[in-house]
């Protein structure tokens, strides 16, 4: 909290953010879009009749889970890339993909809950009346016939080897691998095997379909991978239409050029799968089923966030033992969870531009994720007054019953936003915060009066300056009530108020008005900056006060709220009503985050 001056000083910090975001990735783009292949892209046609823009990129995850921050820099990447290249000749488009090929871990639910990220994030899949909306399970029919040309050109065989063999044999860095006893099958052997494997003549394990690349191969990627296996399992779109599955390698590159990609983003661990990728593409080129310009793949550092966790797997461990209360958890990095938490889709995507693009791994600090946020609220979000540690304040020379009117602009640079009123009344609630029965040197709230110096003055915003005149301790020694007399032509907005110069200005609330509320105050889910690096067992970093609910006095104004509406409370932070446990006339306030960065 920030006592002596109630003034936000978000605004400022803006400036201290770098100015220039980069990303090496426009570069390549400038370079490739300036080619004559790319720039007759336009001359070309899908097989739907419509002509391709140079630019195409695509956000292709797998529906396994939630997204989570890592995957909104993707979006915002490829998605962001395409607006900006869509005004250039020929245009550009981000489609999106569901990349659904391994039955097993996805779920409907899964492609539901991402597709709504990528529009609450502001974005779509429309281009010029056209859905680019597009599953990898799109493409089974494709992918095996291309299959079938691979073996045919002597380029995929079925290897009758166990799991466990064909691992043994991979080799590793050191050491080169072994050629499988299956490796010189004929092509009908091996054509009259995968279409036996696909008429479900097997059963799971029994074979797979290879790459002929090479077993010596120094990356081990290379080395002779398996794009298919047998898999009797139901699929949530193709049901039970398929026993045999292709794998990553083998899906994505196919799906890139089935959709004329021209750039595929993605995250430096495909590093090593680039030759493979390329080695596709480029067979099926010289096969007759691709032409030039094929596409590319781009590696990009992925983000790595302080105090929280970017893996699906691992996200899906916290939400399985109950670490948190679900995928939509505010704690959580979930683009759900983030939502939840009060985040704008306009503050990801700031922070999402000033990180910048680049090439080499680095932690971001939840900080700027948070000033993003700051900086976004500070002039969309009205003000509010909310006393989070409440401690009563009595007004000793204020009448019994009396009341004064105050009021307060919702917003300081919006007067057209109007003003929330509130009664000045006897008895009123502080900030425990705000009182300290033995000031320390600096405190210019409020203490009592000893014997050299008088109790402490200060103003209650948009009201009275007032001065201690006592305190009330519990049998505890704890504070209990703290008493003051008002000064009756101190009122904020008139003449009298300048006569009174106070160095603490703080905040307040009429008892007999204000809201009890549920607020939930969150933090840091992790108390580690890095949770799960290196040795790092995650799970033994959990922040235990990651969560902590308390009761708070909010302005009566507050009463009316609906769920989803963010506020400044004024000194405390940004505070959004829960969308999910928000009822009508009794709102829940989560505290998305807090006016400075306080974490240590
Ligand atoms: P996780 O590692 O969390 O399981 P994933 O890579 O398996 O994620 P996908 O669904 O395959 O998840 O990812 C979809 C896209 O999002 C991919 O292009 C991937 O590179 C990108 N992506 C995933 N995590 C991050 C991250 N932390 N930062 C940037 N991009 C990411
Ligand atoms: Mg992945």
């Amino acid at each position: 909290m920030s006592p002596e001056s109630p003034k936000n000083t978000t605004s400022n910090k803006t400036k201290a953010i770098a100015a220039e975001p980069s990303n090496f990735l426009r570069q390549i783009i400038e370079h490739d879009l300036a080619q004559p292949l790319y720039q007759q892209r336009p001359l070309r046609h899908d097989a739907d009749g419509n002509a391709l823009p140079p630019l195409i990129t695509r956000f292709p995850p797998e529906p396994n889970g939630y997204l989570h921050i890592g995957h909104a820099k993707s979006i915002c990447l490829n998605f962001g890339l395409a607006a900006e290249y869509q005004s250039r000749a020929g245009g550009a488009r981000c489609n999106m993909r569901l990349d659904d090929t391994n039955p097993v871990k996805e779920d409907v639910e899964y492609v539901d809950s991402i597709l709504d990220a990528v529009r609450w994030l502001g974005f779509d899949w429309e281009a010029n009346g056209q859905t680019h909306l597009h599953y990898a399970s799109d493409y089974f029919a494709q992918l095996y016939q291309f299959a079938e040309v691979l073996i045919e050109h002597g380029k995929a065989y079925v290897d009758s080897q166990t799991a466990d063999e064909i691992h043994a044999k991979r080799g590793n860095f050191n050491q080169a691998g072994q050629n499988s006893p299956y490796r010189n099958r004929s092509v009908e052997e091996n054509l009259q095997l995968f279409r036996a494997m696909r008429a479900g003549e097997f059963s799971d394990g029994q074979h797979v379909l290879r790459l002929k690349i090479e077993m010596q191969h120094p990356n081990i990627v290379m080395r002779d991978p398996v794009i298919y296996r047998i898999r009797h399992a139901h699929h949530h779109r193709t049901g039970d239409q398929w026993c045999i599955y292709p794998l990553y390698d083998f899906t994505h590159c196919i799906s890139d050029a089935l959709e004329f990609v021209s750039h595929s983003i993605c995250t430096l661990e495909f590093e090593n799968n680039r030759p493979l990728y390329d080695w596709i593409l480029n067979t099926l080129k010289e096969a007759g089923v691709f032409s030039d310009p094929l596409p590319h793949q781009h590696e990009f550092a992925r983000l790595n966030l302080t105090y929280t966790l970017t893996s699906k797997r691992k996200l899906l461990q916290l939400v399985a033992e109950k670490c948190v209360d679900g995928w939509d958890d505010p704690r959580m990095p979930t683009i759900v969870g983030i939502r939840r938490r009060g985040y704008t889709p306009e503050s990801l995507r700031l922070f999402c531009e000033r990180i910048g693009v680049s090439k080499a791994d680095s932690w971001i600090d939840m900080s700027t994720l948070e000033q993003a946020l700051r900086d976004d609220l500070d002039a969309k979000a009205p003000r509010a007054t909310a006393v989070l540690k409440p401690l009563k304040l009595v007004i000793e020379n204020f009448p019994e019953n009396g009341s004064e009117a105050c009021s307060a602009p919702r917003h300081p640079h919006h007067p057209e936003w109007g003003k929330r009123e509130f009664n000045f009344t006897r008895e009123v609630w502080i900030e425990a915060d705000d009182f300290m029965l033995e000031p320390v040197k600096g405190f210019f709230r409020l203490y009592p009066p000893s014997n050299d110096q008088a109790g402490g003055r200060v103003r209650l915003r948009h009201g009275f300056v007032i001065e201690c005149t006592g305190v009330e301790l519990d049998s505890n020694g704890q504070v209990k009530q703290v008493n003051a007399r008002y000064f009756p032509d101190s009122k904020s907005g008139t003449p009298g108020s300048d006569n009174y110069k106070v160095k603490g200005n703080i905040h307040w609330l009429s008892v007999a008005e204000a809201l009890a509320v549920e607020v939930r105050l969150y933090d840091h889910l992790f108390t580690e900056p890095h949770p799960d690096s290196g040795e790092n067992n995650f799970l033994a970093h959990l922040n235990p006060n990651s969560k902590q609910i308390i009761t708070a006095y909010l302005e009566p104004s507050m009463k009316s709220v609906q769920a989803g509406e963010r506020f400044q409370f004024e000194r405390h932070g940004y505070f959004i009503a829960d969308a999910i446990d928000s009822q009508a006339g009794k709102p829940i306030f989560n505290r998305t985050v807090a006016l400075k960065d306080t974490w240590k």
